[in-house]
């Protein structure tokens, strides 16, 4: 077997080989396509691949690099898509029955920006249904497992974007986030991974959960990777109403700079026992390698996390019950057979469409919404967002970044959580209050704790993404967490 180690290498390390011609896009996709023939059988990180078109998009770069074109530095990189984001002529399935067979029409908005830089679509990867969940175990289709450990859970709901890039079946991925499903799974599968803040990256053609939560953002190993995809994906996009007209600088340019100066703070609310001492552990150290730097940190109260996941459990199912109320069995979804009525075709098709943590949240959004019980928790649970959202506010006023581990635990196994689900509501108390409030988040690896990665969360005031690189950066030059690569997958 060839020495392809190159596929566990940056999109940066990547790209100076493609320029030199030490590599061809097409051995880059042979590698990467090797290892998906290799692993996948074990890591089922796909749902389906994009092999002919990807072949086709090698070969007329190649014949542009061979020209001696400069190209841009994302030219030739394969990236995994998750499989909630349409791209035309694939399926997009949102590991639900309901879309098994659904056809995208049309591209995505940041499939379109991929598109452009030369970027190469390997494949479409594994979620939980609807990017409802925090395991991948919420798939119709199969449970993805952990490449560090394929006993466990890669984490969710964006588990197959995560899985992919850490098994080196791909360099980087796109993944989407309502209340950590990019930053989970990336700490969980030792990568980098970015929510950022809400407007950034047009949602056009990426399939709605919670509205006013969902953001699409990139995994990577490098944070400077990170920068170089967000320099793509982040703009305003005519098509898409939330999307932000706020200016997007060049993210590489925050890179060089130190953290001198810089105050971090960190809630103690998320360094309570139930915390995973490992993790407390890695928390304090990567804090205090950044004070070595020149940075400050101090612990600080933000005790509204303790009101984040409860919010987020009203807020969340009732944008998804009228977000999924279209896929009604009337166009582009699963249609049950022979109904009798207009009525028992909808009640059947959804019935038979929808896992069961979908229908769940479809009922518990549905309830919190109707008249009589709206003003008693959605109502409130919005009064109780603003809080969440004022008090970020106010401790930005005086911290840089809030730094946090991303997980209370590392990756679980399947089925740890899967019977309570509260249980597994609860993995993503570190995450959720991001999304609340609009805020650029991501997370990095700081360490291992028998064998699995860490994540720790680095959140920044919204429409700072360059402080929250900057720290991730800096730290990445001083450890190589981000180097290793899982044994199983060498
Ligand atoms: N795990 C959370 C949920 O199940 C978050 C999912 C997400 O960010 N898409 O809702």
């Amino acid at each position: 077997m060839p020495n392809s180690s190159f596929i566990f290498n940056s999109s940066v390390e990547l790209h100076s080989k493609l320029q030199e011609r030490s590599l061809t896009c097409v051995d880059l996709l042979d590698a990467v396509y090797a290892q998906v023939d290799a692993k996948e059988p074990q890591v089922k990180a796909y749902v389906s691949l994009l092999r002919e078109t990807a072949y086709e998009r090698a070969r007329s770069l190649d014949l542009r690099f061979d020209a001696g074109e400069e190209l841009p530095v994302l030219a030739g990189i394969p990236i995994a898509i998750k499989d909630n984001i349409c791209l035309k002529g694939s399926r997009t399935t949102c590991s639900s029955k309901m879309l098994e067979h659904f056809v995208s029409p049309y591209d995505a908005t940041v499939i379109n920006r991929l598109n452009a830089q030369g970027m190469i679509p390997v494949g479409k990867t594994n979620l939980d249904e609807f990017a409802m969940g925090s395991s991948t175990e919420n798939s119709a289709f199969f449970t993805t497992a952990n490449p560090w450990d394929l006993a466990r859970v890669p984490g969710g709901s964006s588990g197959g974007s995560a899985a992919a890039v850490a098994a080196g079946e791909a360099i980087v991925a796109l993944g989407s986030d309502t209340g950590g499903s990019i930053r989970q799974p990336a700490a969980f599968c030792g990568l980098v991974g970015m929510k950022p803040s809400y407007g950034r990256v047009s949602r056009y053609g990426l399939v709605a959960f919670a509205s006013s939560l969902d953001q699409i953002g990139p995994f990577a190993r490098t944070v400077e990777d990170v920068a170089h995809l967000l320099n793509v994906l982040c703009g305003f996009d005519p098509l898409e109403s939330t999307s932000s007209k706020q200016s997007v600088p060049d993210f590489t340019k925050s890179l060089g700079r130190d953290v001198k100066g810089l105050k971090i703070g960190i809630p103690k609310e998320m360094m309570g026992e139930f915390v995973h001492p490992d993790i407390r552990e890695a928390t304090v150290k990567a804090l205090d390698l950044l004070k070595a730097q020149g940075a400050d940190w101090e612990e600080i109260s933000f005790d509204m996390f303790d009101y984040a996941v409860s919010t987020y459990y009203i807020l969340a199912p009732a944008e998804a019950s009228a977000n999924l109320s279209r896929f009604d069995g009337v166009r582009y979804t699963h249609r049950c057979d022979e109904a009798k009525s207009l009525k028992e075709m909808y009640t059947r098709s959804r019935g038979e469409g929808f896992g069961p943590e979908v229908q769940r949240r479809i009922i518990l959004g549905t309830y919190v919404l109707s008249s009589g019980y709206y003003d008693a928790y959605y109502l409130k649970a919005q009064k109780v967002r603003t809080l969440i959202k004022n008090g970020f506010e106010k401790l930005f006023q005086t911290y840089d970044v809030i730094v946090t581990p991303t997980t209370p635990t590392t990756a679980f196994k399947p089925g740890e959580h899967s019977e309570n689900p509260l249980a597994m509501y609860l993995a993503d108390i570190a995450t959720i209050p991001a999304n609340m409030g609009g805020l650029p988040a991501m997370s990095i690896p700081v360490g291992f704790s028998n064998g699995m990665p860490i994540g720790l969360q680095i959140m920044g005031k919204a429409f700072d993404e360059e402080t929250v690189l900057r720290v991730g950066h800096a730290y990445q030059q001083l450890t190589d967490f981000h180097r290793q690569v899982p044994g199983g997958m060498q």
